[in-house]
C-alpha cells in the first residue's frame, strides 16, 4: 500500500472537496429506500474513502476504492441502514491508510467508527491451522463483533467480495483464505441466517481449494441433467397443478439446484454414492401465508407418498438462526425420492438475508432487542467452539439450536463462560477455577458489589473477590448453587473443614488427657508411636485424631493405651488440668460453635463439648443438657475465656415482664436502638390483662454489658422484671 498519503492529507483533501457523486449502482439502490440526508452521509463516506485510498490499487490493477464500493453494494442490496453502508465504504481506511478512529468518530459518529474499528480488528486475525490458536482467535473475533452485530455483516460482505476476486491472490494465500472461509465465515453466515451469502462463500472457497473435485462434480451434474431436467419439470408441473386444483393461490414451485460444495459435503458425510445424492430432487414451494404452507403440505402428502420420519416443522419451531419452513420427503411418481421445502415468500427472503432482514433500515429504531439476541448467539458460538475439537464438529454444533438453559458471562479479562441458568457468583467462581471457588469472599457484577447468592444474567461481567484466608465454607451455599462443579467443590470443602476441625479437636482431647499425667503428645513418636497405633488398630495418628474428634473413639481409653505404650502408670488425677482457652471464636485455631440451647456469652462459666457432628461446641455450665454430665463425660472439657482480641458478638436471651400498655415495646426497643444493639428475635406473650412478657434475643459482646442493658430495662417504670434466660424451655 502506498505510504505517500499522510492521514492529515486525507483529511485535508476530504474537507476541501465537495462530496463526490456515488457510483451509479450504489446510488440507485440506496435512493430507493433511504432519505436524502442518509444518501448525503453515504456520499461523504464515499468521498472520504476515495481520498483515503487515493493512489492505492488492488491486485487486479483497479483502484482500491472499487473494493469498498462493491462491499457497500452488497449491503445496500440487503437494504441495510445508512451507517452500515458508510462503514462498508470506510472499512479499510483504518487499516491501510493510517486514518485514526477518532477522525471517523468526529466525522461519522460513534456507530460508524465502532463498526469500522471492529471490522479492522477482525481483519488482523489470521486464522491458523493450529486448533488452539484458532479457538483463541475466534473468541477474540466474536468478542469484537459482539459489540455490534453489523460488524459481522460488513465483514461477511467484505469476505464475499474478496472471495469473488480471489484469483488475483497468490496461491498460498488463496488456500489460507478459502480454508478460513469454510471454517469460520460460512458457519458464521449460517448462524446469522444469511443463506445466500453462506452458499456463495462456500462454493467459491471449495472451488478454490479443490478445483479438480469441483470440476468433476460439476461435469457429473451436467451429464445427469439431461434426464434430470425432464423429471424435474414433470414433478414440478404435477405439484403445481395439485396445488392449483386445491385452491392454494399464487403458489410458486421451483426445482432447487444443489451447489457443488453441498453435494461434496453429502458425499463425504453421508457416505453415499454420487448418483444417489444427485438422484434426490429438491423442490421449494413458496406461498403467501402460513396457513397456505400447511395446506400445501397436506395436499402434496395426499398425492405423493411421504417417506417416514422425514417431516420437520420449522415454522412452529424455527431454527435458532430464525429459519422457518416445512421440510418433508416424498416418493414422487412412485419412483423418485424428492425433498420439498414449503415456506412463505417472506420466510424465503429472511432465510436468504437472515439477520440483515431484521436489521434493515425500517427496524433500526427498535433494534436494541435484536442487539441482545445477537450478542447471545455470538456468545454461544464461542461456547460451542470451545467445546468442539475439530472444525467439522464445530460446524455441526453451530447448527444445533441455542441452548435456552444457559447464561453467558464475561470474566473481567473478557473471556466468556457458559453456565446453567440460575448460576450464582459461586458457580461462576468454580467454573473459572476451583481455586477461585475455594477463595471466594465476594463478587462484583458490572463493577457493583453483589451478594453471593444472586442469579447471574447473560452479558454480565463477573469479577470474583478472593482472599487467601477465606472464612470457612458455608453449608447454606449448597441451597442455591446450580452447577455440579460448585456443588462438588463446596461439599469437598465442607468435608475437609469437618475433618480438619475434627483432627484439631481430637488432638485437643488427647493432649488434655495426656496432660493430666504430665505427658505431652510430642513424647510419642517413631516406633513406640507405631506400636501404640497398631495396638489401637488405627493406621495413622492423623486418622486416630480425626476419629477422636468425631467421637468415634474415646479420649481417656486411648490415653490409657498411650500410657501403657510408654510403660507408665496413670498417676492419680491431677485436678489442675490446663483448661481449653476460647480465643474469640476459636480454640487453638479450631473454629467453635456456641450452643443454641443455652446461649453462652463471654464471661459465663462455660464448658466445651466435643460433639461428633458439630465439632467443639461451647455450652453454658448451667445448660440443662450438659449440667448432669459434667465430670462424667470425657468429651466435656474444662474451658475458660481469653480476654484478647475479642470481636465475636454473642446471642443472649432475656425475659422481660412489663405492664401491659401502649408504647412499652417501642420504649424498650429504643434502649437497644440507642446502644446499637441488634435484636435477633422477639416474642411477645400476654400474661394477663395487666402484664406482658417479652422473650428477646440480642447480640452483645459480654456478660457485663448485658447486665448494664438489663439494668437500663429494669430502670423503666413499666418493667416488672428482667431476667437472663439460659435454657428457653
Ligand atoms: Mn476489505
Amino acid at each position: 500500500m502506498s505510504e505517500s498519503i499522510l492521514p492529515n492529507q486525507v483529511l485535508n483533501n476530504f474537507s476541501n472537496s465537495k462530496p463526490l457523486r456515488l457510483p451509479t449502482h450504489l446510488y440507485k439502490v440506496t435512493k430507493d429506500y433511504l432519505k436524502p440526508k442518509d444518501i448525503n452521509k453515504i456520499q461523504k463516506a464515499y468521498t472520504f474513502a476515495y481520498y483515503a485510498h487515493d493512489g492505492q490499487t488492488r491486485k487486479d490493477g483497479s483502484a482500491y476504492v472499487s473494493h469498498p464500493i462493491e462491499v457497500a453494494k452488497i449491503l445496500a442490496d440487503l437494504k441495510m441502514d445508512p451507517d452500515t453502508i458508510c462503514s462498508a465504504l470506510l472499512h479499510d481506511v483504518l487499516e491501510d491508510c493510517g486514518v485514526q478512529k477518532n477522525s471517523l468518530l468526529q466525522i461519522f459518529g460513534k456507530d460508524v467508527a465502532n463498526i469500522v474499528d471492529g471490522v479492522s480488528k477482525l481483519g488482523k486475525i489470521e486464522m491458523q491451522d493450529k486448533a488452539e490458536r484458532d479457538a483463541n482467535n475466534f473468541q477474540k473475533m466474536a468478542l469484537a463483533m459482539a459489540k455490534d452485530v453489523r460488524v459481522i455483516l460488513v465483514k461477511l460482505c467484505d469476505r464475499l467480495h474478496n472471495m469473488r476476486t480471489i484469483e488475483w491472490m497468490p496461491r498460498h494465500k488463496q488456500i489460507i483464505k478459502s480454508k478460513e472461509t469454510l471454517d469460520m465465515y460460512g458457519p458464521l453466515a449460517l448462524r446469522v441466517g444469511m443463506e445466500s451469502i453462506r452458499s456463495e462463500l462456500e462454493e467459491l472457497a471449495f472451488k478454490c481449494i479443490h478445483p479438480l473435485r469441483a470440476k468433476m462434480i460439476e461435469s457429473a451434474v451436467l451429464k445427469s441433467s439431461g434426464g434430470r431436467k425432464k423429471i424435474v419439470t414433470k414433478i414440478r408441473k404435477e405439484l403445481k397443478s395439485h396445488l392449483k386444483q386445491n385452491n392454494v393461490e399464487g403458489a410458486a414451485v421451483k426445482g432447487r439446484e444443489k451447489g457443488v460444495y453441498s453435494i461434496y459435503k453429502k458425499i463425504k458425510t453421508k457416505r453415499k454414492p454420487f448418483s444417489e445424492i444427485l438422484d434426490v430432487y429438491g423442490f421449494r414451494i413458496l406461498v403467501d401465508s402460513v396457513d397456505d404452507c400447511y395446506r400445501a403440505l397436506g395436499i402434496i402428502h395426499n398425492y405423493f407418498k411421504p417417506i417416514e420420519n422425514r417431516f420437520k416443522d420449522y415454522i412452529a419451531i424455527p431454527k435458532s438462526n430464525g429459519y422457518q419452513a416445512l421440510h418433508t420427503s416424498l416418493l414422487a411418481l412412485d419412483a423418485f425420492p424428492i425433498e420439498v421445502q414449503v415456506q412463505t415468500r417472506s420466510m424465503f427472503n429472511s432465510a436468504n438475508i437472515g439477520i440483515a432482514a431484521h436489521w434493515g433500515y425500517k427496524t433500526s429504531e427498535s433494534s436494541t432487542g435484536l442487539d441482545i439476541k445477537a450478542t447471545k448467539w455470538l456468545s454461544s458460538i464461542v461456547d460451542m467452539h470451545k467445546r468442539s475439537d475439530s472444525s467439522s464438529e464445530f460446524v455441526e454444533s453451530i447448527k444445533t439450536d441455542l441452548d435456552p438453559n444457559e447464561v453467558y458471562l464475561f470474566s473481567p479479562k473478557g473471556n466468556i463462560f457458559p453456565l446453567k441458568v440460575g448460576a450464582t457468583p459461586i458457580d461462576f467462581a468454580y467454573e473459572v477455577h476451583t481455586d477461585l471457588g475455594e477463595k471466594i469472599v465476594g463478587c462484583r457484577v458490572n463493577r457493583k458489589e453483589v451478594p453471593l447468592n444472586i442469579e447471574l444474567e447473560t452479558g454480565q461481567t463477573v469479577e470474583i473477590i478472593t482472599s487467601d484466608t477465606p472464612p470457612p465454607a458455608d453449608p447454606s451455599w449448597l441451597n442455591f448453587v446450580v452447577t455440579s462443579k460448585a456443588r462438588k467443590g463446596i461439599t469437598a470443602l465442607l468435608r475437609n473443614q469437618k475433618i480438619s476441625a475434627a483432627r484439631k479437636a481430637g488432638k485437643l482431647l488427647l493432649e488434655s488427657e495426656l496432660k493430666r499425667t504430665g505427658h505431652d503428645l510430642n513424647e510419642f513418636r517413631g516406633s513406640s508411636l507405631k506400636r501404640i497405633l497398631k495396638s489401637i488398630g488405627t493406621p495413622s495418628l492423623d486418622k486416630l485424631l480425626v476419629d477422636l474428634g468425631l467421637g468415634k473413639k474415646t479420649g481417656n481409653i486411648i490415653a490409657e493405651r498411650f500410657y501403657s505404650g510408654l510403660k507408665i502408670r496413670k498417676i492419680e488425677e491431677d485436678n489442675n488440668v490446663d483448661p481449653l482457652k476460647i480465643d474469640d471464636n476459636h480454640i487453638e485455631g479450631v473454629p467453635i460453635v456456641f450452643a443454641r440451647c443455652c446461649h453462652p456469652i463471654f464471661g459465663d462459666q462455660v464448658i466445651t463439648h466435643s460433639d461428633t457432628e458439630r465439632g467443639l461446641v461451647i455450652h453454658n455450665k448451667q445448660c440443662k443438657q450438659i449440667e448432669k454430665r459434667i465430670g462424667r463425660d470425657p468429651r466435656l472439657l474444662e474451658t475458660i475465656w481469653l480476654d484478647t482480641n475479642r470481636k465475636h458478638e454473642y446471642i443472649a436471651c432475656i425475659n422481660v415482664i412489663t405492664e401491659n400498655r401502649v408504647g412499652v415495646l417501642a420504649d424498650m426497643l429504643s434502649i437497644f436502638t440507642k446502644e446499637g444493639i441488634n435484636v435477633v428475635n422477639l416474642n411477645t406473650k400476654e400474661i394477663d390483662k395487666r402484664f406482658t412478657g417479652f422473650l428477646i434475643e440480642l447480640e452483645v459482646s459480654d456478660k457485663d454489658y448485658l447486665s448494664s442493658i438489663m439494668a437500663k430495662i429494669r430502670a423503666k417504670k413499666f418493667t416488672s422484671s428482667c431476667k437472663r434466660v439460659i435454657n428457653k424451655q
